[in-house]
């Protein structure tokens, strides 16, 4: 289960994504689930 706004970010490549619609399932990449990440108002560097 996705939410909107949540951001995701796969741990393996770097990839970053934001959910722009939220949905069932989860987000993978590289053959792995992404990670959620803080609220897109957290800056993380
Ligand atoms: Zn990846």
């Amino acid at each position: 289960m996705t939410n909107v706004k949540e951001i995701y970010k796969c741990n393996i490549c770097g990839n970053v994504v934001e959910v722009l619609h939220e949905g069932k399932g989860q987000l993978v990449c590289c053959g792995e689930p992404m990670q959620v990440q803080e609220k897109r108002y957290t800056r993380q560097i």
